[in-house]
């Protein structure tokens, strides 16, 4: 029996579990100090009630001979999918019900979705970015090339005539930085896949804290995009899923490479690996798209909005760079001083008991950054950017 070796490549992430040690240990010497952690990157506001609500009554329908169900569709029962598709249809994008498939959530898809591509695609992806894509590329031994994001480009790394590769991944808001492409940056980066026969692979799971409606919440508001893109996305920071966990995928009719439909190819793979997200779960996410349900989260997106919008401002008045808290729910900042994203967060957790997360955790180019993030409770983060406000006096 041979492993797969390449298991023995994958970076170990000492990121998060560095971090609870270190702030454990300051807990240790410092027991009565109140800390206050804006690195999470999961969300705290409890499922919406319209939700809370459809999941109850499809319980409740599981437990009747007339309302039990079995097995489902794999990629999703139509009255979600019918759902998600006017949702789009209010951006402007057509979709068949056939082009949307329902997941457990953006990660598994992210991950799964390489199963329909060559091992030997080579694959760009930026840095620094969600560990996910370079580790589930390290997995299949796929030959990489990072794309640096920098304060030079606003983190956004763009295609030049240079540029080769046969996958690019997009994150856009993005994580960590925050940082949103506009339409003429996404309209480039399609221009360079149609020209160079790749696919882009868009990961859209901050869309929903867009709020201009100039910038593109998805791909496909980029004319001919359904040629060369699959888009992600997610109901865990939209409808605050990251426990009750579903997403979708689209993967339109019109990528067709070497003959072969990737429609068809990911209806494959799927039915043959996965047998669908929970009945209950699914009525869930339908009540998400419901007028009620968007209400219901939009309040608790703005709720996150204005701890973003907390922290920016503390930021400004203390002239930090800083890319994000806008469109997104990430606050991407340069350490003041030069320090490196090590120093700045011992330095923050001992002057003023406040967690962040270093940004060199996420990629070579993220030294030196640090990400903050907005989920926290509006209470914390107001305190916790009093002591940074005195800290940066
Ligand atoms: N994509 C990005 C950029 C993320 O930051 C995350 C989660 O943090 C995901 C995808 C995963 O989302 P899900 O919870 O739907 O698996």
């Amino acid at each position: 029996m041979k492993i797969n070796e390449n298991y023995k490549k994958l970076n170990e992430s000492y990121l998060f579990s560095t971090i609870a040690k270190k702030v454990n240990e300051f807990i240790k010497l410092n027991p009565s100090k109140k800390v206050i952690r804006l690195g999470i990157g999961d969300v705290t506001r409890p499922l919406c009630k319209s939700v809370v609500s459809a999941l109850k009554s499809a319980s409740d329908e599981m437990g009747t001979m007339e309302g039990f169900r079995g097995y489902g569709p794999e990629q999703g029962y139509d009255f979600l999918k019918e759902k998600i598709q006017k949702y789009y249809l209010e951006k402007n994008t057509h979709l068949e019900l056939d082009e949307i498939f329902i997941s457990d959530g953006a990660k598994s898809d992210l991950g799964n979705i390489l199963d329909i591509f060559s091992k030997d695609n080579t694959v760009l992806i930026p840095d620094p970015v969600y560990p996910v894509y370079v580790d589930t590329n390290t997995m299949q031994d796929r030959k990489i090339i990072l794309l640096e994001a920098n304060k030079e480009n606003d983190f956004l790394p763009m295609p030049n005539d240079n540029l080769k590769g046969d996958i690019i991944y997009l994150c856009s808001p993005n994580n960590p930085t925050g940082a949103v492409y506009n339409k003429e940056q996404l309209k480039a980066w399609v221009d360079w896949a149609l020209k160079n026969n790749a696919i882009i692979l868009f990961d859209a799971a901050y869309e929903c804290f867009i709020d201009d409606e100039s910038l593109p919440r998805s791909i496909f508001e980029i004319e001919n995009a359904k040629k060369c893109a699959i888009e992600f996305c997610s109901l865990s920071k939209t409808a605050g899923f990251t426990g009750t966990r579903c997403g979708y995928t689209i993967v339109s009719h019109e990528l067709i490479f070497n003959d072969m439909s990737l429609n068809k190819m990911w209806l494959r793979r799927q039915t043959t690996k996965f047998n669908g997200v929970p009945y209950i779960i699914q009525r869930g996410a339908e009540a998400v798209f419901t007028p009620q349900g968007q209400k219901e989260i939009k309040e608790n997106i703005n709720y996150y909005k204005e701890n973003a919008k907390l922290i920016s401002q503390t930021l400004k008045k203390h002239n930090i760079w800083f890319t994000g808290g806008k469109h997104s729910p990430y606050i991407w900042l340069k350490c003041p001083n030069n320090m490196t994203s090590w120093e700045f967060f011992d330095y923050l957790l001992e002057k003023a008991a406040i967690v962040g997360t270093p940004g060199s955790g996420f990629g070579k180019c993220g030294e030196g950054f640090f990400r903050l993030t907005s989920f926290g409770t509006n209470e914390n983060t107001k305190e916790a950017m009093q002591r940074l406000d005195e800290l940066l006096k």
